[in-house]
Parts: structure tokens; sequence; C-alpha cells
């Protein structure tokens, strides 16, 4: 006996009881002991940030997607690693914790002390770790968990220290003086590939500010700029124009360039080479820096003529193009603004005024002495703090840099031998890879990698390597490291390598896409001699992980990656980080196989903004639509295209999971009457006798192809395409086989429960990996339960092997469903039910369908069925009145009369003439019409003909059908079961005599009485 199923599964109630039934019987450690001799699969885990106390439902994508192909890969007998990790250093966990502390500033963190600072930080990562664990287990993701990695731990940070010993050695390191991004908020620089992260260009009004600069050797006369960013004007030091771009001059003595005012009248033109070199007063030559400064015009080939006045404003201490330009003509660089982004001092009135306070009074000034011509708002797109939102501004800085010129190549050529999944990513990566500048690698903040460079006066850059070797070369005694981390790590000194010197360490910190790029390096034990047990836990990490740290011989094993996955903004950011890393330590590529996917977007195409209230975090969608159904949304997802996830779409899909539902509760509940007892080795070799019925030699074939199928879609990494034919196949068991064989179930046929089992079965270990709570649920009942021999558990069971289809069986099939399709749609353009009986359906183009005609009769009730070509058809033509309407005008009218009374001729190319027109194939509509009586429908070179008048025989079996119909549904409504037999009673009247014998034993009437109304009751 199979245990029964409940109408609909609750799907949130029977994952936490199969979450628990995985737990009791250690089904995952079984899985993994099963394959742990089997090949290799190698997956690296991209580290999550632990910084939210809830799992994501963006996070729960991508958790997903690692999971389905990790659980594939296991089905199939694959040897793999499951360690999780965590990114647990950097501005997202700092800047939290000074949320949480209400700190505003980097004095506010150092006053309130760093040591205790990074205790906080530890802290957020510990209790974020746990909830995100947490998630990603009710989500049903198997991992190793209490094994993963935190990239805080000292092995970690050595692994890292090591690498930029090499770079170093190398000669790739270097310490640049340049303009950058900088976020005034955290006081420090970013880097290029952080300002390519999601959200980082925001759509934002500036002051547009027209600003006069007047000549000091010409007076009355002026050059013209344009400015958004006013705090900038205060550092000017040059205007640039465009030397073969010609000038023209006001009558009020004003410079702009001709192309940039055509409808102006100008007293004077002259080219912008004329121009250079004059020279001019500057805004704000009354405060100090300013003053020094010998203004003067300079030719710059980039000076645009698209918008502005065609005189840039160059201040090369705030502004990126401006610090080059500066370079080149030898400019000096004012720097206005500090670390926090306020003017300095020197500044006079402006000191301690931020950017934004400072724009106000910058343009007051500016109006107040006559140097404002214009000013007004500028909505442009501007980068932001991709952490706090700041709006960034430039500063010129010393940041440590990685050149990348000379291994440019080989990251070129090391991605060449990965397989992106979509392509184009990769084409994504290479054009990254050629045109991205040298790597920022040095942040001014505190909770994260402390980078290992103490520089000499005597010219010596020490790079440490190791914390035994800073141990090592310390020099004073080091009781206090618990950590290698500010602020202990501060306090070391070490002796210098070429003059002995004590030196200490530069402040900075690293950028965090050093810790999560040097992890398959950290985490497989690359070049590390001994296996070491919990080798891993050091550090901040120790208590929090006991993962190992294995020897070379087991990197070597593991190295590189099979497969890695994340969303396409880890194109420039974790990819690129490794990839970085793994060329410079081994010149290959750390991962074969990459598989990206786009955004997540909400169920309208929104972005999901915590602000905008459509946000959805992942346990409430566990609580509310389950995890199956989550699975489903996310796999069903096409990579390349944004996903909009949603409470709407997990309705639709709980609709489809219902269809499956019902089929195996089919099974369960006509298997119950049957006695039917199923054999686990029928999965093996498909269930069918020698005089199997073509129906169930189908529903093998169908089988088969849809393993296939499935097969390969996982095979190419394209869950879409599963969820698809998996889809598919569940509506043919149910929209046809089943439908086809109810006589056979309720008859107790032993061969149509085999192969229906078969089929269903098949199709649930397949889809374990998406649905893994249902599958497993379905298969305790249909197969662990009932079968002795049968693996406990859908993911012992492997994969199944998929037998050869029979293709032309399934290609004749194929073309009964298409026939019956269309004979639905004919039928139900004249608008009768399927309960009512019809006479002839004509069906021409068949040629596979030919032995099947009962069966399409059956499907769409009518009395006979011929192939035939359709007799007594004519082709009307009609318009396409938006084309044709335009196009003709007046002369519309007659050509519709014309097409419409058949006075046209179709030429052989598709094209229609008719009242002397010749009408492209899109502009008129040629349709077949069948003769009165008769509906058509076509598709392609299938058509068919349906005889639609009905007569009065037609009539009256009609009626014994909806008879037979609202029994049926009163039965269901009062709950009788399958079985039960039931005495009926029908209203006086009607001539339904003749039918009354089949009326009973459709409806399982034992007897029939007459009286007022129908009514059934149980027998
Ligand atoms: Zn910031
Ligand atoms: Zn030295």
């Amino acid at each position: 006996m199979f245990r029964p199923l409940t109408r609909a599964p609750d799907h949130p109630a029977l994952e936490l009881e199969i979450l628990e039934w995985w737990e009791e019987r250690g089904i995952f450690a079984k899985l993994r002991e099963q394959n742990a001799d089997g090949p290799i699969f190698s997956f690296v885990d991209g580290p999550v940030t632990a910084n939210r106390m809830v799992l994501g439902v963006h996070t729960a994508w991508g958790r997903t997607l690692k999971d389905v192909f990790q659980r594939y890969k296991a089905l199939r007998g694959y040897h793999q690693r499951y360690q999780n990790g965590f990114d647990c250093q950097g501005l997202w966990i700092e800047v939290g914790v000074e949320r949480e502390l209400g700190l505003n500033s980097k004095r506010e963190i150092e006053e309130y002390g760093l040591a205790e600072f990074a205790r906080r930080c530890r802290d957020v990562v510990v209790r974020s770790s746990r909830a995100l664990t947490e998630g990603s287990i009710r989500l049903g993701q198997w991992m190793d968990w209490g094994n993963d990695y935190f990239t805080f731990s000292d092995t970690n940070i050595e692994y890292i220290w090591r690498f930029l010993g090499l770079v170093h050695e190398r000669g790739w390191l270097y310490l640049g003086h340049r303009s950058t991004e900088w976020c005034p908020r955290c006081g420090t620089s970013l880097s290029q590939h952080e300002l390519t992260q999601a959200g980082v260009y925001q759509e934002r009004s500036d002051p547009s500010l027209y600003v006069r600069f007047p000549l000091l050797d010409r007076t009355e006369e002026s050059l013209v700029v344009w400015t958004t960013t006013p705090w900038t004007l205060p550092a000017n030091v040059a205007a640039a124009v465009k030397p073969d771009a010609e000038y023209g001059r006001r009558e009020s003595g004003e410079w702009v360039a001709t192309a940039r005012y055509p409808d102006e009248r100008f007293d004077r033109r002259a080219l912008g080479e004329e121009l250079v070199g004059l020279r001019y007063r500057g805004p704000f030559d009354d405060l100090g820096p300013g003053s020094e400064v010998d203004h003067r015009v300079i030719p710059w080939e980039d000076v645009s003529l698209e918008e502005g006045t065609g005189i840039v404003h160059i201040a090369p201490g705030a502004g990126q193009e401006d610090f080059e330009l500066g370079r080149l003509h030898d400019l000096p660089v004012l720097s206005p603004v500090d670390e926090a982004g306020r003017f300095y001092d020197s500044y006079g009135w402006l000191h301690g005024l931020s950017t934004s306070e400072a724009a106000d009074q910058i343009v007051g000034r500016l109006a107040e002495q006559g140097y404002l011509l214009e000013a007004g708002a500028y909505l442009h797109r501007y980068p932001h703090c991709w952490r706090c939102d700041t709006p960034l501004i430039w500063r010129v800085t010393d940041d440590w840099l990685i050149s990348v010129e000379e291994v440019r190549q080989s990251l070129l050529d090391a991605n060449a031998t990965v397989e992106w999944i979509p392509a184009y990513m990769g084409k994504r990566m290479d054009d990254w890879l050629r045109n991205m500048g040298d790597w920022n690698i040095s942040r001014r903040r505190y909770y994260g990698l402390p980078l290992p460079f103490y520089p000499c006066a005597c010219g010596q850059l020490n790079v440490v390597r190791s914390k035994a070797e800073l141990l090592e070369r310390a020099s004073g005694p080091v009781d206090d490291l618990p950590e290698l981390r500010r602020p202990w790590i501060d306090a070391i000194r070490i002796r210098c390598e070429a003059c002995e010197r004590d030196v200490e360490r530069i402040p900075e910190v690293g950028d965090v896409w050093l810790d999560a790029g040097i992890v398959p390096f950290s985490t497989l034990g690359w070049k590390n001699p001994e296996y070491e047990p919990e080798g891993y836990a050091t550090g901040a990490a120790k208590g929090l992980t006991a993962a190992d740290l294995p020897d070379h011989a087991y990197w070597e094993r593991w190295f590189p990656a099979d497969w890695v996955s994340e969303m396409r903004e880890q194109i420039r950011l974790w990819f690129y980080s490794q990839l970085f890393m793994s060329v410079a330590l081994t010149g290959r590529a750390p991962f074969r196989k990459v598989l990206g996917y786009e955004k997540m977007l909400d169920e309208k195409g929104r972005e999901m903004h915590s602000s905008w209230g459509n946000t959805i975090d992942a346990p409430d969608a566990f609580a509310r639509m389950g995890a199956d159904v989550m699975r489903w949304q996310f796999c069903a997802q096409p990579p390349d295209r944004n996903l909009l996830f949603g409470f709407g779409p997990a309705i639709e899909i709980k609709r489809k999971l219902l269809t499956l539902w019902n089929s195996v509760r089919f099974l369960v509940d006509y298997g119950n009457i049957a006695g039917f007892v199923p054999d686990y080795a029928d999965l093996e070799a498909a269930p069918l006798g020698e005089d199997a019925r073509p129906l169930d030699r189908w529903l093998v074939a169908r089988t088969r192809a849809y393993l296939a199928d499935a097969t390969q879609a996982l095979e190419d990494q394209l869950t879409h395409r599963l969820i698809e034919a998996f889809d598919e196949f569940v509506d043919d068991v149910s929209n046809w086989y089943i439908r086809r064989s109810r006589r056979r179930f309720w008859d107790e046929d032993e061969a149509a429960h085999q192969v229906l089992w078969h089929a269903l079965v098949q199709g649930i270990r397949t889809i374990a990996p998406v649905l893994p709570f249902l599958a497993e649920h379905l298969w305790q009942i249909v197969v662990a339960e009932p079968c002795e021999d049968a693996p406990e558990s859908v993911f012992l069971a492997g994969w199944p092997e998929a037998g050869e289809p029979d293709r032309a069986l399934l290609a004749e099939i194929q073309e009964v469903r298409a026939i019956v399709a269309l004979g639905h749609r004919a039928r139900d353009g004249a608008g009768h039910k399927l309960r009512q009986p019809l006479r002839a359906l004509v069906v021409e183009g068949a040629e596979l369908a030919l032995d099947h005609a009962g069966e399409i009769a059956e499907e769409l009730r009518v009395k006979s069925v011929a192939f035939e070509p359709l007799a007594g058809t004519s082709v009307r033509a009609k318009p396409n009145l938006k084309l044709l309407g335009p196009r003709l005008g007046a002369k519309l009218p007659r050509l519709r009369d014309a097409l419409a009374e058949g006075r046209f001729e179709r030429l052989p190319d598709g094209r229609v003439r008719a009242e002397g027109h010749e009408l492209q194939p899109e502009e008129v509509f040629v349709e077949r019409a069948a003769p009165d009586g008769w509906a058509l429908a076509e598709e392609g070179s299938l058509s068919v003909a349906l005889d639609v008048r009905l007569d009065p025989e037609l009539e009256l079996e009609g009626r014994v059908y909806d008879l037979v119909h609202a029994v049926n549904t009163m039965r269901k409504e009062q709950g009788l079961a399958i079985t039960d037999r039931i005495v009926l009673t029908l209203p006086d009247g009607g001539d339904l005599d003749r039918f009354l014998e089949w009326v009973k034993s459709e409806t399982l009437a034992v007897e029939i009485e007459h009286g007022s109304e129908l009514a059934v009751r149980k027998a």
C-alpha cells in the first residue's frame, strides 16, 4: 500500500519534515560516503559577505544554483568538496558596525578604540554567519556546515601576504601618486572595479554654473567655463581649450566656443590655439593656495564641444583627467579637501566645510564678485560609494597599486581556457582585462587585511610574507598578537632587511577582493607541506570553524575548480581577483567553467530597495511559498536575463507542481485500490511486456526522451531547460497518458500502473536537484516505503540512465496531439463545450497519425475521423489596416471590397494582387475558411475541419454527458471515495432511458430512483 497523499502539498510543512528526516538519517553524510571513491568534481564557493542578519533572496538564488549542480553531480557519483565561505572584512562590515555604534567618522572610530571596534566587527561576522547558515540549510543547501572558510582567518591573510611578496619580487608593486575616486564619509579611495558594482552610478542633481575667468592682459575680456562641481573651483589652476576649434568673443567680452552658440553674434573669432598661453585671474585667488598660481590657458585635444562652453576648468587636485593633464603641462596641484572631504584651513572662509556645504557659499561669492553668469541645476549619473551611498569626490592621494601591464596578456590567455555560460560573460571578462588599469589594493580603513608593507627611509620596501617571518623580524618582544589585524599588528616594528633600522607598517588595509581571490589557494593547502586538521581555524576564525588546512598534494587534486558560479557583477570582482591571483601564482586560470547570471528584480521589474518596501527576505519566502517553489523560480530563469522574483509567480509555480502532485496522487489512489506493488527493478529496465500497448510503449519512450533532455540540460548547466522539459513531460503524463488510460486504471490493469509508476519516479529523480524536498517526500511514498530493496533517499539512488527512446513512436503521438489541439481550437471557435459530441472531423496534412483515428475521435468526442484533403474550403483575405491605411488612403475601401469578394490572386512568393495593387505578405491576412457548418483550424501544414452542426440525436447525447458530469461532481463534493457505490436520484421526465445503464456504469450507481431533483447518496 502507498501512504495516501493529501489533496495538495503544504510546502513549508513538508520541507521542515524532510529537513528533520535528512538530519536524523544522516542522508548527506551517507551520500558523501557513497561517493568518496568517485571521480572528482571540484567546486569552489564564492564567499558571501557576513554582514546581513538574514538570508536575502538574492543570495538564495546563487545558493540554489550551486546546490542544484552539486546535487546533480553527487547523483552522478562525483566526489566533491562542500566548503561554504564567508567574507569577513572590509567596508561592508565596518560601515554596519559604525551604524550600530552611531559612529560617523574615522576620528570617532579611533576614539572608540580599534581593538574594541575589531571585536564588534568580528561579532557581526559571528552573528551573520549563523543567520546565513540557518537560512541556507532551510533553503535545502547541502554544505559542509561547520567547516566553512572565513576570509579573516590568519591563514587566509598569510596566503595573501605570500602573494603580495611575490608581486613585489616581480616589481609589480608600487606606491602611486594619483587622483582617485574617494568616499569622504569612509575616508578612503576606491578602486576601479568597486565602481563597476550595481548602484554606484545614480541619478543626481548638481548645480550647473557658468563662470567668468577675467583675462589679465586684456581687461574687459574673460573666458567662460562651465562646471557642475563648484567645490573644485578653489582648486582651479588652468583653463583648457581645443586648439583647432573656433572660439568667439561676445560683445560683452566673453570668450566661448562658437560651435556651442551657433545663433550668437561674435565681434571677434579665433582658433583655440591663439588663446593658449593667455593668463587669467583665478576665481578664488583671494584664498591662500590659489593666489600663488599662475593661471593660464592650455591646449587639450579632448575638450568636448558637446556640452559646456568649449572652455574647461582644470583642477588637477580634484579630478582624474585634470590630474593627468596637469602632469603633462607641469601644473601645480591644489588639494583643497582632507580625507573627510572637508576644506583645509588654508582655504580661509571655506575651511571645515564639506564639498556640498561649500557649494552654496561658493556660488554666493561668485555672484557677489560678478563672476557668475548663470546658475541652474544639472541632472546626471554620478558615482556614489557602493557601501554608504555618499557621492564620491576626487582626491590626489598615495595608494598602493599592482601594475597589470606585464600580466595582462597572461590573464587574457588564461581566460581563453575558461568556458563561460552564458558565453557573452567571457567576452565581458576579456573587455575588462584589456581595459582595466592598475589594481589599487590599499584602503585607509581598519577592519581588513593588514598590508604587510614596511617602507624604510633607506629606500627599501620590506614586505613580510608570513606570521612567522613577522615574529622573527620583530625588533622588540611581541606578546599581544591575537590576530593578524589592526591595532595589534601596528604595534610591531621590524628590522629593515637592508639597513637594520626599525621600520613600521603602513597603516593601510587591503582591498577585500584580495581576501576572496586567494581562496582557491588558502583553502586547498597550496604549498603547505603537511595536512593540518583544523589548520585553517586561525586568528579571528578560531572557534568559528573546524576547517582543515590541507597539504599541497590535496591542492593538486582539487585545483583548478571544475566549476564556479556567481552573478555577472562578479566578473570584475571575485572572478577577476581570483583569476589575477591565480595567474600570478600558477600561470593558470583557477576555474574551468563559470556559470554567471544576471540581476534579480522584483516581480514588476523594479530594483529591490528596502526603502521601496519591495525587498523579500528568504525566511518570509520560506514561510509563504516554500523553498522548493523559490528554487523552481530561480531555476526557471535563463541566466542571460534578469529574474523577476516575487509571490505572484509563486502562485503559478504551485499550480504547476499541483499537476505533478495530482498525477502521483492518481497513481497512489488507484494503485491502492488495485493492490499494485511497484518493483524497484522496473526503473532499470522499462516495464514493458512483449504485447505492450502502444500507449504504454509511448509513455516509456516519452520518459526516455525526457531523461535525455533533462540530462543534457544539466550538462549544459541550463536549469531553465530542465524546468521546461519537466513541465512538458508532466503535462504529457497527466494530460495524455493518464487521461487516455483512466478506464484501464479503473480496471486495475497492472501494466498501466507499472508504466505510470516508472514515468513518475524517473521524473521525480531528475527534478530532485531543483525540488529536493518535494522529490524526497514523493520518493518516500512511491518508492522507499513500498519497494523493499530501494535506497532510502532519492539522493542515494543515483541518476537514472536513459535508454534509447522510440523516436518514431514519439513523433507519431506528437502529431496525434497536434491534431487534437487543433480540434480543440476549432471546437472552441464554434462555442461547443467538449462534452457535446459532434459528427465528424477531417484531417489534412497528417503523415504519422493515420493509425490513431480512434484515439483522436475519443479525445475530441467526434463520431468519425477521416484523413483526406479538406473539401469546400475557400480562401479569404483581409487587409492589414495598420499598414495599408497609411499607404493607400482613400483607395483602401475598394481594395477591402475586392478582398472580401474573393477578387484577388495569390502570387507564388506569398504576395497578393488585388485591384491593381501588389500587396506584401505582411500587408494582407490570408486564411482558409471552412464551408458553412464547419470550423477550421490550421497550424503549419496540418489542418483540421470539424463538423459543428448539431442534430437532436447529438443534443441528447450531450445532455447525457452533462448529467454524468454533474453526478460525478456531486460525488466529489460529498467526499465519496473513488470506489463508493451510489443511489442516484433523477428528476422525472426526459428521454434518457436508453442511456441509463451507461450512466450507471460511469457514476458507479447501483440503483436509480426518480424524484424532484438530481441527488446522490452512498449506497
Ligand atoms: Zn562610503
Ligand atoms: Zn632600511
